[in-house]
């Protein structure tokens, strides 16, 4: 994916603060980089705000230690450049907003690498609040009753009318909570867990908004645990995608097919590589989700896809799959072409794809056939392509 600078952003920026050593969880990695499912608890939280919507634009601050990792994570996701966090979190929150400034969002939601399932409607709740408020924290009324303990003993009850449990994504607008942010860390001192408390320091009245008993933040290994456990154990539905394309041959030496270079005495035309079977799965896949289709992901437009890898407009649909809290069964690729000849490059191109959505290769086919010399492929003017995808996601999302 072409990483973006934020210099064209308006709307409403996320950032997301992932720059923590996960010193309370006691692993060797951080733990918004342990695997959950298949992939790294970041990369839930990165593609539910890459994939929603009301968001522009998607930034991570990362520890600069944990590139390698951030970029496992991001793969495929349509983010902006990732910006080094600071020693603590308000410094990390206060570093990821200073590195907007240029972009200057009208709003900015905050929130923690650590909390993958944060909900699509949350997102929505949050930033609608933002239009009648200058803060919105999304909060759950504290249900436990609470007791203030010393040296192992009870010492007395707390009262919990009015007490509240903070989520995160924290939403502000934006210049609002820059200049909190700056004016506390010009004054030293405390170190503030949450950007709602500089706020409050800052006397900006934020709003309270319903929060998600799912938006379970990922501290311990206990946490983890139950975090595959609901992804486990969650029904599934599954679904179908087809997704069909077309390009024209013109001049060249080789076509790319399924990912791959095959040597042939013309080439595809297109704004991209043109790379016919890729285009045709990636519509499959957001044909399951009801997502759209690759031109409103990625418009032809859009000088940033001249001549791309089509990789990543199939990687991206695989992690908006991978954001729904889903998996890809299977897919299947159907090539339509009287030259060149698909058969000797099948093996390389199931390995490609397969590669490019991280699936094993035994879930991905690609077939060829030809269409008898009928028609404009069999007049050898371009190539088709079809494609279905079958997708399985959580049924309660
Ligand atoms: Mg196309």
């Amino acid at each position: 994916m072409a990483e973006r600078s934020a210099t064209t952003v308006a709307g409403t920026v996320a950032l997301i603060v992932a720059a923590g050593r996960g010193t309370r969880f006691g692993g060797e990695r951080p733990k918004q980089y342990l695997t959950l499912a298949g992939h790294p608890v970041l990369r839930y939280s990165l593609a539910a705000f890459a994939g929603h919507p009301e968001i522009s634009a998607v930034r991570a601050v990362i520890h600069p230690d944990d590139r390698d990792s951030y970029d496992e994570a991001a793969q495929g996701l349509d983010l902006l450049d990732p910006v080094p966090g600071g020693a603590s979190r308000q410094d990390s929150a206060r570093l990821g907003l200073e590195s907007l400034e240029a972009a200057a969002p009208d709003k900015v939601l905050i929130h923690d690498g650590a909390r993958p399932f944060v909900p699509e409607a949350l997102i929505s709740r949050v930033v609608s609040t933002l239009e009648q408020a200058p803060g919105a924290l999304p909060a759950l009324p504290v249900t436990d009753t609470l007791k203030r303990g010393s040296e192992g003993l009870v010492g007395e009850t707390v009262p919990r009318a009015g007490l509240w449990r903070a989520q995160t994504p924290q939403g502000f607008r934006y210049q609002a909570i820059l200049e909190a942010h700056r004016a506390v860390a010009a004054a030293g001192g405390a170190d503030y867990t949450d950007d709602a408390a500089i706020a409050e320091q800052a006397g900006l009245a934020v709003q309270l908004v319903e929060g998600a008993g799912e938006n379970l933040k990922v501290t311990t290994p206990e946490d983890l645990e139950q975090a595959a456990r609901r992804l486990a154990g969650r029904p599934e539905e599954l679904r179908t995608g087809f997704g069909f394309d077309v390009h024209r041959f013109g001049p060249g030496d080789r076509v790319w097919l399924c990912g791959v270079a095959v040597p042939h005495d013309a080439s595809l035309l297109g704004h991209s590589d043109a790379d016919v079977g890729l285009h045709a799965l990636t519509d499959a896949l957001l044909g399951a989700l009801a997502a759209g289709d690759i031109g409103d992901h990625f418009p032809p437009s859009d000088p940033r896809w001249a001549g791309a890898a089509s990789d990543q407009f199939l990687a991206h649909a695989g992690g908006l799959v991978a954001a729904r809290g889903g998996r890809i069964v299977n897919c299947d690729v159907t090539l339509i072409c009287e030259r060149p000849k698909v058969g000797p490059h099948r093996a390389a191109m199931v390995a490609r794809v397969a590669a490019i959505l991280g699936l094993e290769p035994e879930r991905v086919s690609v077939k060829a056939t030809t269409t008898e010399q009928l028609g404009f492929t069999g007049r050898r003017e371009g190539i088709a392509a079809q494609a279905t995808a079958t997708v399985a996601l959580p049924r309660d999302l």
